[in-house]
């Protein structure tokens, strides 16, 4: 299941990516072609704007879905797609890179060595990498923090 989430939603993307979802998000994009991308990539649009539901609706290309997302608060939004679609037992978190979306490939520690801070290679046991962007991923010091929020979504 892909998504593509409108301006007003980012908030809600970055967090379906955090829990391993595939969400692409851009913060500047007409209507249609948000609507042209959803129905190429078939990916499901989440969006707070009746009339973008509405435009997409009238399509006949497309081939996705659409939810209109009902709360302001990011936390309800999530929860309101993970409901909807039921997506829970998918949860996957850390899986994905923020930036760009592309699934992170497992990075061995002796490989690590050279891509990140010493002190960071010191500390942190698991690494993983961006295909895409090269960006690598520890689990660093706010990974605390973050568990805490992901795991009341997995309830
Ligand atoms: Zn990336």
């Amino acid at each position: 299941m892909k998504f593509i989430a409108d301006c007003m939603v980012g908030k809600l993307a970055r967090w379906l990516r955090i829990l391993g979802f595939d969400v692409v998000y851009f913060p500047r994009i007409e209507d249609d072609e948000l609507i042209n991308l959803a129905a190429t990539e078939k990916r499901i649009i989440l969006t707070r704007d009746h009339e973008l539901i509405a435009k997409a609706k009238k399509r006949k290309t497309l081939t996705g879905q659409a939810l209109l997302i009902e709360s302001e608060k990011w936390e309800e939004q999530v929860e309101q797609v993970l409901e909807y679609f039921k997506l829970r037992p998918k949860i996957d978190p850390n899986s994905r890179c923020l930036e760009c979306n592309e699934k992170l490939k497992f990075l061995p520690k002796a490989r690590a060595k050279n891509l990140v801070p010493p002190f960071v290679y010191e500390k942190a046991e698991a690494f993983a990498l961006c295909p895409k962007c090269g960006r690598v991923f520890w689990k660093g010091t706010h990974f605390r923090d973050m568990e805490k929020k992901i795991s009341r979504f997995q309830k």
